[in-house]
């Protein structure tokens, strides 16, 4: 059988190999992978889910790469279903036309433009707009809705092509898909080179000093192969000939940045907020080991108490539940090894009704089954979003249920 993962020794930003091991979580299978009941014969292996610290440039990453193909080619979640995220993405691209005054002579293109959701906004402003997206299914939805966008990966060869097609590009964007990339210097290079000199590259992704301090550690899985910092990517940025000229704290999956990057050498300065996320990072000691082994203690504290807790409602014979089945909660079930533990799943995505989790196969269903099945205790497995659960579901407190929450720490409602 043909291995679907291997193991890169050095560092994606600045190509070193001073990496430490700092988050060793346990081992998982591709965390979306929920499956259909005709697919629960297909057995699913599980990888190493183990963070490293480059030390000599303090990038925070997963060394070990799941074949992309497996990943994102039948990628099927489009954006246009959260109409949070498209709100976002509205005010975001009327942002961009403000501050860089775009006009239609200018053409943006974007990087995992998934269904296109962000584009349309450029697009119905009369700019010129390309995505470009490797998931097949994603891709021809993008194009039947009237947004051009390439089927592929955005390689440094398909920004030559794209040039060649379509001229310079005065933005390139990046929605959270900069953690997604093995190959970050091929797609750098493809914007340096696609991008007008005075062209501008802003990208969105999750931030690092989030997660460490908000305990995101689900959000650790293979997808994500980069947890970006500040300091890092200023330091990746200079070897490339580019400059973070700005940087925004956004709120965006629990705590995101967004950053401005153009070409080096520019006469206008670098705005403040860049300075001031580089001191916070070196006050919190992100290119130190320490941070993450003290975010390791308090996850496993927070385990202990929690198996505690399941065993103690398993010998006495009770029907638990766990609210939420996605990528975060594979995560969770298996660093905190719940994956036994559990009657059921159930999730507020339709999508997820009816398949199973991967690997294990536990049932997933609508939020409604844990008052069928009467289930007493239900752990929030989906912890960020605990306070809408628990408001959506007083019913079920009232009916003499409880909600298990396990973070920011471990609580019985
Ligand atoms: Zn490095």
């Amino acid at each position: 059988m043909k291995n679907f993962c291997s193991k890169r020794s050095t560092c994606r930003l600045c190509g070193e190999s001073n990496l430490e091991l700092v988050l060793p979580l346990k081992p998982t299978p591709i965390a979306d992978h929920y499956v259909t009941i005709e697919q629960q014969h297909i057995i699913q292996e599980t990888y190493p889910l183990d963070l490293y610290l480059c030390e000599s440039c303090g990038h925070v990453q997963l060394l070990d790469v799941i074949d992309p193909e497996i990943l994102f080619r039948e990628y099927s979640y489009v954006t246009s279903v959260s109409s949070g995220l498209v709100r976002h993405f509205q005010e975001h691209s009327n942002q961009l036309i403000e501050r860089l005054s775009l006009s239609p002579r200018d053409f943006v293109v974007e990087i995992g433009s998934n269904d296109g959701s962000f584009l349309k906004f450029f697009q119905e402003a009369g700019i010129h707009v390309l995505g470009v997206d490797p998931a097949l299914e994603v891709a021809k939805k993008a194009v039947a809705s009237g947004v051009n966008t390439l089927p592929s990966y955005f390689t440094a060869e398909v920004a030559r092509e794209i040039l060649q097609d379509f001229g310079p590009a005065r933005v390139i964007c990046a929605n959270n898909v900069f953690a997604h990339i093995d190959n970050l210097r091929t797609v750098v290079d493809g914007v340096y080179h696609l991008m007008f000199d005075d062209g501008v590259f802003v990208f969105e992704v999750s931030y690092l000093v989030d997660i460490v301090e908000k305990m995101l550690f689900d959000t650790v899985y293979h997808e994500h192969l980069c947890y970006h910092s500040i300091k890092p990517l200023c330091t990746f940025f200079n070897m490339v000939g580019m400059e973070l000229f700005d940087v925004e704290r956004i709120p965006t999956k629990g705590g995101s940045i967004r950053c401005w990057v153009r070409k080096a050498g520019h006469s206008k300065p670098v705005a403040d907020s860049v300075q001031l996320l580089l001191d916070l990072e070196t006050e919190l000691m992100l290119d130190k080991v320490h941070p993450y082994k003290h975010l390791l203690r308090r996850i496993n504290a927070i385990k202990h108490q929690l198996l505690v807790l399941i065993e103690d409602i398993k010998l006495r014979g009770l029907k638990l539940a766990g609210y939420g089945a996605s990528a975060t909660v594979t995560t969770l079930l298996y660093h905190f090894e719940m994956t036994d533990v559990f009657d059921f799943l159930v999730d507020d995505n339709p999508r997820k009704h009816n398949t199973y989790s991967p690997d294990k196969h536990i049932p997933v269903y609508s939020s409604d089954v844990i008052y069928e099945q009467q289930a007493d205790y239900v752990v929030i497995l989906a912890w960020p979003y605990a306070e809408v659960i628990v408001q959506r579901h007083k019913n079920f407190l009232d009916q003499g249920g409880h909600f298990i929450l396990p973070f920011p720490e471990v609580k019985v409602l």
